[in-house]
């Protein structure tokens, strides 16, 4: 029984011995070793060129003693350029310093991007003509120039490396195909030529996306009859390789001849008829001997019988707009030849006949019509156009500017007559214009006695044109 207590008593000794002595060496270890710096993450890491570099955490233990906060960082991690960084993370015990650290790649892995511009059409009888690209990259720069292109018929393919080898591609299907129209411009397109003269095409050319040469394709329809005043349409049509066609029209006018007669005057009477006025200007111009014109506006068709006389008598009646209201004429092309046309129409009813001369209210030259920005300037180009004859005057009675004695409108009247000019003398026949009417017989009277001759505007009469102010 002793000796079994004796046994155990040793037994003991020597497991006592063993745990002091484990114990001893686990101590020796844990202070020879030092802390132990933890990183969360990978130790060694691949970023792409010019991102951020992230920490992702690390802790240092001693024990069960936490030093985390006694660890010191740094590196030297310049993200812009490629290269092998180490991160150090490093903490100081007992006077020994303990390391750990990160390894960290600065690499290039993203691929250049390659634009292409987005036009890959091809004349169909053609070869496709780059239209441009443009290669940008994460790094490398003028890689424009590395680019490799392999043109095939049906697509043209772009591959580029950069210089990390990162290989990009892109494929450019080429479309053949033409749907844009050929263009013919003509010289000329509104071509106004004299009466019994000969016509002659005044040219034009054609040009195409694709072919080349369709001038002598043009097929040219339409006949001018220079013998017959008017208006004629000549078509010009041409269709190129693939089937697209175009087409443009010239408008010819054949017109008078303008006749300059010497020693004449025309006197015009504006803003009329009136029923007290009118009447009695044709009078004296009956009288007289001489003729005139008067350019209209819309009074009612009770003073038709005006119009009636005034034609019959071998005077000129010509248009000078329904209204006379600057804004409804001026208001647009239309309105104006509505305006036009409508007091021409008014003529034609009342007396049988028709003519295309006109009046512009204020002149051709007038500047109130620039509420309506380059109108004047569209309308003249619209009366030459289409058959249009428009009249300024040459000498102003200003019998509607401030005149309003009988001897200043004959002044002004017979001042500036001359043998060999054009003679277009401005004045009005509204009701209140009884100067002129006064001043009317001595004004023929004067222009007789020296040899002049009075003549209505006709479609031969030269036009006499203001300068244009809008
Ligand atoms: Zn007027």
């Amino acid at each position: 029984m002793l000796d079994v207590i004796k046994k155990l008593k040793n037994i003991f000794i020597i497991l006592f011995l063993i745990i002091i002595l484990s114990t001893y060496i686990l101590l020796s270890f844990l202070y020879l070793r030092g802390p132990i710096i933890t990183l969360k993450g990978k130790l060694e890491k691949t970023i792409n060129v010019n991102d951020y570099y992230k920490e992702e955490g690390y802790k240092a233990k001693y024990i069960y003693y936490d030093l985390t906060n006694e660890i010191i960082v740094n590196n030297n991690i310049n993200s812009n350029k490629l290269g092998d960084y180490n991160v150090y993370y490093k903490i100081k015990y007992n006077n020994k310093e303990y390391t750990q650290k990160r390894l960290i790649h600065i690499k290039d892995i993203e691929k250049p991007i390659i634009t292409l511009n987005e036009n890959s059409s091809a004349c169909p009888n053609k070869e496709f003509v780059e239209t441009g690209y443009e290669v940008s990259d994460n790094y490398d720069s003028d890689l424009k120039d590395k680019v490799i292109v392999e043109k095939n018929k049906n697509e043209w393919i772009y591959t580029v490396s950069d210089s990390s080898g990162n290989k990009a591609k892109k494929i450019r299907k080429i479309i053949y195909e033409d749907n844009i129209k050929p263009k013919i411009t003509l010289n000329s397109p509104n071509y106004n030529i004299y009466i019994n003269s000969t016509y002659t095409d005044p040219g034009y050319s054609v040009s195409d996306n694709c072919s080349d040469d369709l001038k002598n394709k043009v097929k040219i329809t339409g006949t001018v009859d220079t013998k017959k005043l008017g208006k004629y349409i000549i078509t010009y049509e041409v269709t190129d390789e693939s089937g697209n066609k175009t087409k443009e029209t010239r408008t010819v006018n054949v017109v008078n001849r303008p006749i300059f007669v010497s020693k004449a005057i025309y006197l015009t009477f504006d803003d009329g008829p009136s029923a007290n006025i009118t009447p009695k200007i044709l009078d004296i111009l009956k009288e007289e001997g001489a003729h005139a014109t008067f350019f209209i506006n819309d009074h009612g068709r009770n003073l038709d019988y005006i119009i009636k006389r005034a034609v019959d008598e071998g005077h000129t009646v010509a248009s000078h707009t329904l209204s006379h209201n600057f804004y409804s004429v001026y208001a647009s092309e239309n309105a104006f030849f509505k305006e036009i046309d409508g007091v021409h129409n008014i003529i034609y009813n009342a007396s049988g006949k028709r003519n295309k001369i006109f009046r512009f209210p204020g002149g051709s030259s007038n500047t109130i019509s620039r509420f309506n920005p380059k109108i004047m300037t569209r309308l003249v180009k619209m009366a030459d156009s289409n058959g249009y004859l428009f009249y300024d005057w040459t000498i102003d009675s200003n019998d509607a500017g401030g005149s309003n004695t009988k001897e200043s409108i004959y002044n002004n009247v017979t001042k500036y007559m001359g043998y060999q000019s054009l003679n277009i003398v401005l004045m009005h026949d509204s009701a209140n214009k009884y100067a002129t009417l006064n001043a009317l017989r001595d004004i023929i009277r004067y222009g007789k006695q020296n040899g002049f001759t009075f003549l209505p505007i006709t479609e031969t009469t030269p036009q006499s044109r203001h300068h244009i102010n809008n």
